[in-house]
């Protein structure tokens, strides 16, 4: 009897945690969004595709053979905010119109904020490859970081987990790890320079070079070698700044002798 009524507090405790927190009304909106786009992927193909010129199908067939559309990059940002609160706030007002899938606390606390299927605001502008709609295939993770601080162990150790999972679910490829400033270099710098990229790598999610590397070839075009990689070469400039702080911690303009070797070593690994 006495256990009945402890699981019977319990259960009310968690019934009122869930219905009585400060984001129960934007959670609310969430579902009525989630609603909206769940009848639009419903809706049965029309028979008349384009226009008139062409005859439709005497009938609608729909194919037995289908899944749903994957995530295939995994960009990393810090949140240039105060804490964990400040962001999941913004996250939530309408008017600011960015979000993230994830957001994990220097603490390691995780908040998922958005099923991993719907399209994230956390990219921008941006371009990796010939990839120009990264929200559309990507998944984003926002680390509580003010942009000046290193990252928490545990922190750490809870990205690399939520990295592993969308990993395996989604079979996204080990290249396809990348931060916010390896795809927008002219607008952003995160996750700033002291994002542990090489432990990351170690571990499986994104690439990284070797310690013992070639003598680069005078004829090596680094511009080019950047565009391979991936990076947005539009302004060179920013594109180098971008690569130097990702492979070398660096965050000063211009090429170096030490950024071609990496870049060449880079290229002759992977691509
Ligand atoms: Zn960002």
């Amino acid at each position: 009897m006495k256990k009945i009524s402890f699981f019977a507090a319990c259960l009310t405790v968690i019934t009122f945690a869930c219905n009585n927190h400060p984001y129960k009304a934007t959670n609310k909106v969430y579902k009525q969004q989630v609603k909206q786009y769940l009848s639009t992927i419903g809706e049965i193909p029309p028979i008349s595709i384009l226009n008139d010129t062409i005859p439709p199908s005497p009938y609608w067939v729909g194919t037995t053979n289908f899944g749903i559309r994957k995530p295939s990059y995994v960009i990393i940002h810090h949140t240039a905010q105060h804490n964990t609160e400040q962001t999941l706030k913004t996250f939530t007002l309408p008017r600011t119109a960015v979000s993230a899938h994830y957001v994990i606390g220097s603490d390691g606390k995780v908040f998922q904020m958005l099923n991993d299927y719907f399209r994230g605001q956390h990219a921008g502008v941006s371009r990796w490859g010939n990839q120009l709609d990264m929200n559309s295939a990507s998944i984003g993770i926002e680390l509580d970081n003010n942009g000046f601080e290193y990252f928490e162990q545990a922190q750490i150790n809870s990205l690399l987990v939520v990295l592993g999972k969308l990993k395996k679910n989604y079979n996204i490829p080990t290249a396809n790890f990348i931060g916010h400033g390896d795809i927008a270099p002219t607008r952003k710098n995160d996750p700033n320079w002291r994002f542990p990229w090489k432990l990351l790598a170690e571990k499986g999610f994104g690439l990284w070079y070797d310690e013992v590397r070639d003598t680069v070839p005078t004829q090596f075009n680094h511009i080019t070698g950047l565009r391979i990689v991936g990076y947005d070469i539009k302004d060179t400039s920013a594109a180098i700044v971008a690569f130097k702080r990702h492979f070398l911690q660096d965050t000063t303009k211009g090429m170096t002798p030490l950024g071609r070797e990496i870049l060449f070593n880079l290229q002759k690994k992977y691509f």
